[in-house]
């Protein structure tokens, strides 16, 4: 079993590229839950939803979140009434979060509804949500606290960041099954997702960290700054707010003692030696997944640096 860590839009492209070149089955994700939320009634899991969608081929390539070629009809149908549609919801995305609410009202665990919609979909690769129990990132900037998506999506990543904190993530457990595919993996991969926003609050959930540390296989981290930036919004201002620095040596900082490998990319070969001063054994690839080849070429460097086999 391969166990990846990871969040939505950076993790469902290191999801596809590694489920290019191994079976799927043999791939278990770890995905972030702390931006969950309630919109206008409805529970929405935005990156295990990311990745479901982009494992079935169904995510809007160039957005990297939501279904292609979906309408936003009943949002702007809702505007009429004056209620807020900042956060964007498809047409079809809904069916996912009314299939969703629904069940959690039935009580199921949200493990248990994830599993259902990547069924649904025809997802091969085991998708867990961190945990079953609710956990909420909040941003606190200058002007007050805000849930990660008013932070991200409402104001677009504005507000400077003061501090972050995953809000029930102390009282929260691991959802099934992820405490035993980090311990029985034979490989843990961190994919390139935001450290701040999508990896710690993975990392928060008491009984996660400590059983990556006690791993006795190679644990690999691919870094989303390239080039001392990040392809989007937020990951750069939130590791700037808490005080890492914007390129691959701060990514490194932030694996150090969790990851033995960070991947960074050719264009940051000159901080290699920053990486490895600061704990990880940097690997220099080609990172940035625009197309076919390239993830197939990051997920062999990958492999090769956490030592399996295809
Ligand atoms: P979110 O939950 O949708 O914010 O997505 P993640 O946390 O999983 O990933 C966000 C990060 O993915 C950003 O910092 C991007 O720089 C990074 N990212 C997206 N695509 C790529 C890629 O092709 N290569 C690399 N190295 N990073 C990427
Ligand atoms: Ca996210």
């Amino acid at each position: 079993m391969i166990t990846v860590l990871c969040g939505g839009v950076g993790g469902s492209r290191f999801l596809c590229a590694l489920a290019a070149v191994v079976d799927p089955a043999r791939i278990t994700a770890i995905i972030n839950t702390g931006d969950d939320d309630w919109f206008h009634g409805v529970y929405v899991s935005p990156d295990p939803d990311i990745v479901t969608y982009a494992l079935a081929g169904e995510v809007d390539q160039e957005r990297g979140w939501g279904l292609r070629g979906d309408s936003f009809r009943w949002l702007a149908s809702l505007a009429r009434f004056g209620e807020e549609t900042w956060f964007q919801i498809g047409d079809r995305d809904l069916a996912t979060h009314l299939h969703r609410t629904r069940l959690l009202r039935e009580r199921w665990p949200l493990s248990r509804v994830t599993a259902d919609i990547a069924r649904a979909f025809g997802v091969k690769v085991r998708l867990l949500p961190m945990s079953d129990d609710r956990v909420r990132t909040v941003v606190e900037t200058h002007d007050g606290e805000l849930t990660f998506q008013r932070y991200l999506v409402q104001r677009h990543a504005r507000d400077a960041v003061r501090a972050v904190r995953f809000e029930g993530a102390g009282q929260a457990r691991p959802a099934p099954g992820v405490v035993e595919a980090v311990r029985d993996a034979e490989a843990i991969f961190f994919a390139p997702s935001n450290p701040i926003g999508s990896i710690a609050p993975i990392l928060a959930v008491p009984g996660i960290r400590d059983a990556i540390a006690a791993a006795r296989v190679r644990r690999v981290a691919v870094s989303p700054i390239v080039g001392g930036r990040s392809l989007q919004p937020p990951a750069a201002e939130m590791m700037a707010g808490l005080g890492y620095e914007v390129d691959a040596a701060g990514v490194a900082t932030f694996y150090a003692g969790l990851a033995d490998t960070l991947i960074i990319d050719e264009t940051d070969g000159a901080r290699a030696a920053a990486v490895a001063e600061r704990g990880p054994r940097p690997v220099v690839a080609q990172t940035v997944m625009r197309d076919d080849a390239a993830r197939r070429s990051l997920a062999a460097a990958a492999l090769h640096a956490a030592g399996v086999a295809p």
